[in-house]
């Protein structure tokens, strides 16, 4: 079920949003970033993963959104992590069982709710700020952290294969979707997040988004600008021509647009509190 994308670095896309679990290769088995969303899905990861004799060493979660957190018994006891903000904000939002099922009851979508295992949801560790790169016997993957999306979310770097996992950044099918909870200027962190990535990593060979395609040489600038022409028309009340929201999205991404008035509708309730213009 695993797809190359580059040498030691594969990915699964579920059938849930297009997300992305990415397996990269290193000397004494493998890394697991944002290993999946369904049960059935992840088991069948973890089988073809031991088939290949492999075994998970770590896994790293992007960022605290339910979809990016979750894991399989079968996947094994490795350390996961994220970063420190991160770890810290998966404490505050699930302290116990019940704000699990309360999460699985508000966020979960119906249909898939049975299919996804809770149990081992957000059982990360933060890793200190200070740390720049995972933990790990293989390639460097260097943690990219930034404001926005969620509190300590991440992208990964991974220099040396030439691919950056961006987790819920720079996706082809979703808009950005700004952090609005406790963040001062949501909108001038992501456009500094925006440039922050294609600073480091403007030259990458593949890009792989939390949801959405791969993709290649040149995408990491094509997709920032997307999303900076995104969220300027947002700030400035513009109206919007974005493919990935309105009649042209993709088949099954039509509630895509229903985020976009959310947001907009709650960035004028800032802009009214504030007393700011526009
Ligand atoms: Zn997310």
């Amino acid at each position: 079920m695993l797809r190359q994308v580059a040498e030691g670095v594969l990915i699964h896309e579920s059938e849930f949003c297009q997300s992305n679990a990415v397996v990269v290769h290193g000397r004494a088995g493998v890394l697991l970033i944002d290993s999946g969303v369904l049960g059935d899905e992840m088991a069948c990861l973890a089988d073809d993963l031991s088939d290949a004799g492999q075994t998970v060493v770590a896994g790293f979660s992007t960022h605290p959104h339910w979809d990016h957190l979750l894991w399989h018994a079968r996947l094994g006891a490795a350390p996961r992590y994220g970063t420190a903000r991160c770890a810290a904000t998966v404490r505050d939002r699930l302290p116990d069982a019940r704000a699990k099922a309360r999460i699985a009851e508000q966020l979960i979508p119906l249909d898939i709710a049975g299919q996804v295992p809770l149990d081992l949801l957000g059982l990360i560790t933060g890793l200190p700020a200070e740390m720049a790169q995972i933990p790990w016997d293989g390639p460097q993957v260097r943690i990219v952290e930034h404001q926005a999306h969620a509190p300590g979310h991440a992208a990964l770097l991974i220099e040396e294969r030439g691919v950056l996992v961006a987790g819920d950044m720079l996706s082809d099918v979703l808009i950005p979707i700004l952090d609005l909870n406790g963040t001062a200027d949501p909108i001038e962190d992501y456009l500094a997040a925006l440039a922050l990535l294609e600073g480091v990593a403007g030259d990458v060979g593949v890009l792989v988004p939390g949801h959405g395609s791969v993709g290649g040489t040149g995408q990491v600038h094509a997709r920032a600008g997307q999303d900076r022409a995104y969220v300027r028309a947002l700030r400035d009340g513009r109206a919007l021509s974005d493919p990935r929201v309105g009649p042209s999205a993709q088949d099954g991404w039509d509630w895509v647009a229903g985020v976009h008035a959310r947001q907009l509708q709650a960035l004028a309730r800032r802009s009214e509190r504030d007393g700011t213009p526009g």
